[in-house]
């Protein structure tokens, strides 16, 4: 009876150690990619979790900036699951400023370019000051002509002599 017991024993034994080790498995949780496994003996149960899907959203282009498509991650582990793709900038839309042409008593300015999605100006409008304004725009050199249209808009010109 003894011999029996001690064989039992001996049984029991050898079935734990072809049974990997564990008396009692450390499980570890179940992951996105891996199901819950025995850090001891490897042992695994159960399925993997699967990731939990979470959507980026889609990014469109502006004038300048890149877009992005729509992609996927997992929420859990980070795993991008669905990358997401560069959309190339969509490039200015050009407007032509017209120019303004000086009078007089109003200053004028030179054509300019803007774009009329993001109203960014592409080429600044440059102002010209009233030609006729002061007695210095017009010089000595001033063309006859030149003194003459001034004087008929109406504005002061210092004659050629005095200056
Ligand atoms: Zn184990
Ligand atoms: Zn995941
Ligand atoms: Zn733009």
């Amino acid at each position: 009876m003894k011999r029996f017991v001690w064989m039992i024993a001996m049984v029991t034994l050898v079935m734990m150690l072809l049974s990997g080790c564990c008396v009692s498995h450390d499980m570890q949780p179940a992951t996105c990619t891996e199901p819950a496994r025995c850090s001891k003996c490897g042992k695994t149960e159960g399925e993997p979790l699967g990731h939990t899907e979470v959507t980026d959203p889609a990014q469109a282009p502006t004038c300048t900036e890149t877009g992005l498509s729509e992609g996927s991650h997992c929420q859990v582990c980070g795993e991008v699951l669905k990358a997401q793709e560069a959309i190339a900038p969509l490039g200015h839309t050009e407007v032509v400023v017209p120019a303004v042409e000086p009078t007089c008593t109003e200053p004028g300015c030179t054509e300019g370019l803007h774009c009329s999605v993001c109203g960014e100006i592409l080429k600044s409008q440059e102002l010209i000051e009233n030609p006729w304004a002061t007695p210095r725009s017009l010089s000595p050199q001033s063309s006859r002509p030149a003194r003459r249209r001034a004087a008929r808009r109406g504005c002061t010109v210092r004659s050629a002599a005095r200056s």
